[in-house]
């Protein structure tokens, strides 16, 4: 999945921002070449009782789809981080997955953006993630 180096920046912010908290929120993009955001959309973690887990509103979904419709982009991927906690998705991660959807997690130790990964459900009925290479491009090459 290609993302760009400010957008990656603006997930870490994020997730600085909500430390100890996780952040969340929705990579807008295509999927076509493996992926590509072309947006960040930061969403409210609904959770705010466990410093472990990220809810999203059912609202805050559906507007996201209907901004992702008029930019004629698809919802790609959920961001979110892990406050002190290696970028590996937890057992929670792997029940509300959905397939085709790129989980794209930021480790945050001590306050710190860290190291991210990027997981998708496997292909084959099974529910087990898979890591997926992270390209980080910059944006005028984007545009080229
Ligand atoms: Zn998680």
């Amino acid at each position: 999945m290609k993302i760009t180096d400010a957008q990656l920046k603006q997930i870490y912010a994020h997730a600085k921002e909500t430390y100890p908290h996780e952040c969340c929120g929705f990579l807008l993009g295509y999927f076509d070449d493996g992926g590509f955001v072309r947006e960040v959309r930061p969403a409210t973690n609904q959770n705010q009782e466990r410093t472990d887990r990220f809810v999203i509103s059912g609202e805050e979904f559906a507007q996201t789809q209907f901004a992702a419709d008029e930019a004629e982009l698809d919802i790609i991927g959920i961001y979110h981080s892990h406050p002190d906690w290696p970028p590996i998705p937890s057992q929670t991660d792997m029940e509300s997955a959905w397939e085709e959807i790129f989980y794209l997690i930021a480790s945050v130790h001590e306050g710190m953006p860290l190291n991210t990964n990027v997981w998708r459900l496997a292909d084959e009925g099974v529910r087990r993630f898979e890591w997926v290479a992270l390209e980080i491009v910059d944006a005028a090459e984007l545009e080229a």
